[in-house]
């Protein structure tokens, strides 16, 4: 499949913008716009006054930042479309993961470097100011007057905790449209595109044991009172099976309906040692994006260097645990707590907290934004759409939801599966992989715009 003659003049036009708007992608990853507390707030507005500019001079003149109560301002415009034509939110996020040098960087992730590759690294390169400047591209192929009505929402806190989903939930006229276009995915390799069609939730809560009312010798007494690390230990350990599915009861799953992820490149991107084996079972991308995974992201206990022989009196543990798309997440978080607090042994004392219920997110694929996206993200790259899904999840996209439940949501972008290690040390991105998705944007864009002048004209003559 080749790309279709439109693709091709919409292409030719994005190619000769590409250069300036790589040099545009360096200068925002030089913006070392970390929002997460304790970070320095000065590069975020920095950087949340860089894309304003960038949105200026892309064609959204009006371009304005909205004050956030309680966290970084969002980047906010809109730009008329022809009368009657349907509105469009393009969305992506300016702040990015920290970038600690302990991760093991090769080049300084806060200089942006082009590599022996091609690929522009650097943090936040791919993660997602790539998403930034599709937008931006997208905006200046479509000139001033565009073929539908545009709204542009840069989120300056998507890495951490967001202010903006009250925000949305406060004022949702802003929000209100009819496609939302979220450019904070991308294709499992460079050249196959892909649509996400569903993102996984995620439940969250500490679970604390005691078993004893302070430290003891761990020679005098130990043998017969439990201490409660390892209590907690055995706790843990009920929430993988012996091949490593997570099997809290209750919890919902099911097969990936779409394509797979091939485990080469899953090993390699996930970092997994040599000789480290998969755990679950069933395809790849079921267990990444169709099934429940249960981790544990921390324990309260005392370190190893502060270590002395007594038996630990308490011990906590936080879970995190991906739901599926489909899931309601009160009660998977419902039957994850029971669950937590209903298989300590030797009937220690356990107290399970709640933190978070976070919801999954799953594409309507009848919306007709949707197949006007896939045909024009399949025009753009010359090969069939691939469906995927995405283990993350983006609370905002339930706010967005909620605050236009008419509006078709699209979820794509510039960060490949197999090599953009996003969050991760060397972040990068193929130019190659934001110039097509500018031409999908554009191309997507102008096929609801031409629908629409179609329908307005036999409107017209009837
Ligand atoms: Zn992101």
């Amino acid at each position: 499949m080749d790309m279709s003659p439109v693709a091709t003049d919409i292409g030719t036009v994005v190619a000769t913008r590409m250069p300036a708007l790589i040099d545009d992608l360096k200068s925002l990853v030089g913006i070392p716009s970390v929002a997460f507390p304790g970070f320095s707030s000065d590069p975020v507005h920095r950087m949340g006054e860089a894309v304003l500019e960038l949105l200026q001079r892309s064609g959204a003149s009006d371009a304005r930042l909205l004050d956030i109560p309680g966290g970084y301002p969002a980047v906010y415009a809109e730009i008329a479309g022809p009368a009657g034509s349907p509105t469009v939110l393009l969305y992506a996020h300016y702040d990015v993961q920290p970038a600690p040098l302990s991760q093991g960087w090769d080049t300084d992730p806060w200089q942006a470097t082009t590599g022996a590759d091609g690929r522009i690294y650097g943090r936040g390169a791919a993660d997602d100011k790539s998403g930034v400047i599709v937008h931006a591209g997208t905006m200046q192929v479509l000139g001033s007057k565009p073929p539908v009505g545009i709204k542009i929402l840069i989120e300056g806190e998507e890495e951490t905790v967001s202010h903006l989903e009250d925000f949305v939930e406060a004022n949702p006229a802003l929000f209100d449209c009819d496609a939302f276009v979220i450019a904070d995915m991308g294709n499992l390799a460079v050249g196959r595109p892909a649509l996400t069609t569903a993102l996984r939730g995620e439940v969250s809560c500490t679970v604390r044991v005691r078993t004893l009312r302070y430290p003891v010798h761990s020679g005098v007494f130990g043998g017969a009172a439990p201490d409660a690390l390892v209590a907690l230990i055995k706790i843990l350990a009920t929430l993988h099976d012996a091949v490593g599915s997570t099997v809290v009861p209750g919890v919902s799953g099911t097969e990936w309906p779409g394509a797979d992820f091939d485990e080469a490149v899953y090993r390699d991107s996930a970092g997994l040692l040599d000789g480290v084996e998969l755990y679950g079972t069933g395809t790849l991308a079921s267990r990444l994006w169709s099934r429940p995974s249960a981790t544990v992201i921390g324990i309260d206990a005392p370190s190893v260097a502060a270590a002395s022989n007594v038996l630990i009196p308490e011990a906590t543990a936080k879970v995190s645990m991906r739901i599926a798309p489909g899931a309601d997440a009160e009660r998977e978080l419902d039957l994850l707590t029971t669950h937590l607090a209903s298989v300590a042994p030797w009937n220690v004392e356990v107290e399970v907290s709640k933190i978070k219920a976070g919801w999954p997110f799953t594409v309507d694929m009848s919306g007709p934004t949707v197949r006007v996206a896939t045909e024009a993200l399949a025009a753009a790259f010359g090969a069939a759409v691939e469906t995927i899904g995405s283990g993350g999840s983006i609370p905002l996209i339930n706010s967005l939801a909620q605050a236009s439940p008419r509006a078709d949501v699209i979820l794509w972008g510039a960060e490949d599966m197999a090599l953009s290690r996003i969050h991760a040390s060397n972040e990068s991105v193929d130019p190659a992989e934001i110039e097509k998705m500018i031409t999908a944007q554009v191309l997507a864009l102008r096929s609801l715009g031409g629908q629409n002048a179609d329908h307005r004209r036999a409107a017209d003559t009837t």
